[in-house]
């Protein structure tokens, strides 16, 4: 995976839109959230299997006028740094602008691929006008609606041929990245952990190049830790630390098995972490909440029971997490850290017995079967774990369209009651037998 999709153009040509569209029709499908957060503009998306990422440039520019023109250019070159694919959006109906002129002009010197995607072309008598847009040399263009989202699926057969494939990792070993917004303490929870042994750091090339894997090797633990936080490239980040940093959190997060997500106890959980945590969720991550700076909570018996529940509130309806309090600056619980991290590893790479999954789950089935619908019963006969990276399940019956949401999160519920699959999303499927 790790490959991404960066949308860049100047406002109001309908960058959004696409996001919305590419983002949502997935959402559709296996995504039933009740609280999504609105403001949110980096998601997966997926088209003929393969799935990615895609993020909105335009979510990350201030909207005012005098730091706005310096902000797309500086945005556009970390794009090109960080990104695998540019969509470099234009409007047909407004034609070439200086501003697209300036853009295109940074563009050229990409060396990542460009796609010049002509958007609102509506209907084809607007085909004709779009041609204006070879002007920028940037070679062929796309010519789409992403309101009807017409010419989409052509681009797209396109782009996904430039992806990159991760090259296998020699090591085995279980992949931890620490996520969180800047100054939660993630670089110092690194140090505190590798203690003087930091300096043992593998560059890996290829496409993983701008991470660096750290080897963990004490107290009879071993990993990776995925660090590229700790990272600054040449660019110079001033307008959008946001937009770095988030491109620097997606690609980390599609590295690793497990995402230790830290939140700063004095801020809590905000929405921009809300975000991580379901992207994290959706790339199917093993999932730890460390809440850091516990050291500066003035705490009674109650407190961690209420810091719990409304960290669960605020990312349901995923909340089988372990959530951690500790402080770095104390060295509290820190390697309790670690451990659950290596725990959520465990569950996540489970395998139950095809024999054990029914053993336990038919009996509980068969006292309570998914409500008829129709007056037609269905009937879930067999049971059994999918071989794949994270917990995949698929349940084998008559009627597997008539089985509605709620009966899957019953079903989720009791795998999760029966078999510990704390910190890992679990991924359900009926199939007709
Ligand atoms: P952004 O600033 O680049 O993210 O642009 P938005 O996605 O917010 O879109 C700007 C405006 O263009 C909105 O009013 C959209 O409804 C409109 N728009 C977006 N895509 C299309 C399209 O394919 N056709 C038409 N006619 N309008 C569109
Ligand atoms: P990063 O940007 O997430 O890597 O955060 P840093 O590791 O650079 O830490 C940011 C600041 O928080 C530094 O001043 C740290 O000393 C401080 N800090 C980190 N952990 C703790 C903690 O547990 N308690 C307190 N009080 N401060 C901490």
């Amino acid at each position: 995976m790790s490959n991404i999709i960066a949308i860049v153009g100047r406002p109001n040509v309908g960058k959004s839109t696409l996001f919305n569209r590419l983002t949502e029709s997935r959402k559709a499908i296996v995504d039933d959230y009740s609280g999504v957060t609105r403001d949110r503009h980096y998601g997966v998306a997926e088209w003929t299997n393969r799935q990615f990422t895609v993020i909105d440039t335009g979510g990350y520019v201030a909207n005012s006028e005098d730091v706005f023109e310096t902000a797309i250019r500086e945005q556009v070159l970390i794009a090109i740094e960080e990104a695998t694919v540019l969509l470099f959006m234009v409007d047909v109906t407004t034609g070439i602008t200086d501003l697209d002129d300036e853009i295109a002009q940074i563009l050229r010197r990409s060396k990542k691929p460009v796609f010049v995607v002509v958007n609102k072309v509506d209907n084809n008598d607007l085909h004709n006008d779009a041609t204006e847009f070879y002007r920028f040399g940037l070679g062929e263009i796309y010519n789409i609606s992403s309101m009807t989202g017409s010419g989409t699926g052509d681009l797209l057969d396109e782009v996904i041929k430039h992806f990159e494939d991760i090259p296998e990792e020699e090591s085995n070993l279980p992949k931890l990245t620490i996520v969180g917004r800047p100054n939660v303490g993630k670089s110092s929870l690194i140090n505190a952990l590798m203690g003087k042994d930091r300096n043992i750091v593998t560059p890996i090339a290829g496409t993983t190049r701008d991470s660096i894997h750290i080897h963990y090797n004490q107290y009879g633990h071993e990993f990776m830790f995925i660090d590229t936080a700790g990272l600054r490239k040449k660019t110079k980040v001033k307008e959008n630390i946001e937009f770095y940093s988030v491109m620097r959190t997606i690609k980390a997060l599609e590295e690793a098995d497990v995402v230790l997500l830290m939140i700063d106890a004095v801020e809590g959980l905000e929405s921009q972490d809300v975000n991580i945590f379901h992207l994290a969720e959706k790339n199917k991550k093993g999932i730890v909440i460390l809440v850091n700076k516990w050291d500066l909570i003035e705490k009674n018996n109650k407190t961690i029971q209420e810091f719990e529940d409304q960290i669960r509130n605020k990312i349901a309806p995923f909340t089988d997490v372990p959530i951690i309090f500790i402080s770095v600056l104390n060295k509290q619980r820190i390697f309790k850290a670690v451990e659950e991290a290596l725990a959520v590893y465990k569950n996540r790479s489970k395998k139950i017995p095809t024999s054990k999954l029914n053993d336990v789950l038919l009996p509980i089935i068969e006292n309570n079967p998914p409500p008829s619908i129709k007056g037609k019963y269905i009937k879930i006969k067999y049971i059994t774990q999918i071989n794949a990276s994270s917990p995949m399940f698929a349940f084998f019956c008559n009627l597997p369209q008539y089985i509605k949401d709620p009966y899957k999160r019953f079903i989720e519920n009791k795998l999760r009651e029966h078999f510990d699959f704390q910190g890992v999303p679990i991924q359900i499927y009926f199939r007709q037998k």
